[in-house]
């Protein structure tokens, strides 16, 4: 049976209830203005992150995936109040924290923290970096010898030497700034973590390291995850549930076994079709998005996906699909939620890593598979 989520409720069907969610996220928007002229008036709006909803569970990873330009940065971006949302709400921990000021978030902040990118740039590289993990408790008024107590545990649980609090950014490789990067964000006994890409600049052989740290520290710490990456593996190996973003919007969300094991957006088939199978026996059949992903200034009527969707009906162009959930095949209970007119009928079999996703006819009854792999 398919049950219909509106925008404020994402997630929560088949859920037991609202204490269980660290974070709720529901309709968050965040447009940026286009300013031109002399006189700098607002001529257009990019549409970065367009009525997103979700929920993330205490204690577990949600990952969240995406091509360049999704919208996914933004949204954790947003989730963190580094940049204020448009509108939409940010549930944390019971409260609306979208409409906190700058000066209530302070102390907000302390359970929510961000791991970036780019370790080196967000190091100061004239700091040692025990000063720059302390940093956010000197904020916080922690004392002196608090404080190094802290920054020493918390480089210890990366994996690094106590007297590294003394070296500078520069006098460390890329996984160790990382790590130092995790110790900044821990010593503030976060509850809540939002990883932006962090293993994306780092060598394969680093990679995981760095998410066996983090494996590891969740289990310690009991820490949720909102893990943001564009390589679906790195995602796979992490996550507890992935949703998948797409020009702003959110096209799947669901557990992690059933996302890799019965996608149901076309556009999640197509990313998934594109990670590289081990196995040299099993073919994949790669499915090839056409065109390039439209701009957020002025996004596709209907589904945003349409015009690039090799199932693409005329209801696609004129109505934007329901975010609604199909429910899981995984017995999990779990909501399986898409936005996709069809979603019924674009199962595919996945046969383990392997899928094929062709033939569709939007108007035949659903089917239990479209075609098995080749072998
Ligand atoms: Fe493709 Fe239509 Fe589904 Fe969008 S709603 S993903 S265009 S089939």
């Amino acid at each position: 049976m398919v049950t219909r989520i509106d925008n404020g409720s994402a997630g929560r069907a088949n859920l037991s209830g609202s204490q269980d969610y660290i974070l709720q996220v529901k309709g968050l928007v965040k447009y940026f203005p286009v300013r031109s002229g002399i006189l700098q008036r607002v001529t257009a709006q990019v549409k970065a992150v367009d009525g997103v909803s979700f929920d993330v569970r205490r204690g577990e990873t949600i990952g969240l995936v995406g091509e360049s330009g999704c919208g996914k940065t933004t949204t954790g971006r947003t989730i963190m109040r580094l940049t204020d949302p448009t509108r939409g709400a940010i549930i944390f921990e019971g409260q609306d924290i979208a409409k906190l000021s700058a000066g209530q978030m302070k102390h907000t902040r302390k359970d929510m923290q961000i791991i970036f990118q780019d370790p080196y740039s967000s190091l100061d590289p004239r700091v040692p970096v025990g000063e720059s993990i302390g940093e956010g408790l000197l904020i916080h008024g922690t004392p002196k010898s608090e404080r190094e107590q802290i920054v020493s545990e918390m480089l210890k649980r990366v994996g690094l030497h106590p007297e590294h609090s003394r070296r500078y950014p520069h006098e460390f490789s890329g996984g160790q700034r990382q790590r130092i990067g995790i110790a900044r964000a821990l010593s503030m006994q976060p509850k809540l973590i939002v990883a932006d890409e962090p293993v994306s600049a780092l060598d394969v052989s680093i990679q995981s390291q760095v998410l066996n740290i983090l494996k590891d520290l969740q289990r310690d710490f009991g820490l949720t995850y909102l893990f943001i990456a564009h390589n679906l593996s790195v995602v796979e190996h992490i996550s507890d549930r992935v949703g998948v973003m797409y020009l702003g919007k959110m096209a799947e969300l669901c557990d992690r076994n059933e996302l890799f094991e019965n996608p149901r957006h076309p556009y999640t088939q197509a990313l998934l079709s594109a990670i590289p199978v081990p196995d040299p026996r099993i073919r994949r059949e790669r499915i090839i998005l056409k065109g390039d992903v439209p701009s957020p200034l002025n996004p596709p009527s209907g589904c945003r996906f349409h015009t690039r969707c090799w199932l693409a009906q005329q209801i696609c162009t004129d109505e934007e699909p329901a975010w609604r959930d199909i429910g899981s095949e995984n017995g999990s209970g779990n909501p399986h939620l898409v936005a996709c007119h069809f979603a019924e009928q674009t199962k595919v079999k996945a046969g383990g890593t392997a899928m094929v996703a062709r033939n569709f006819d939007p108007t035949a009854p659903a089917k239990e598979s479209i075609e098995g792999p080749k072998s």
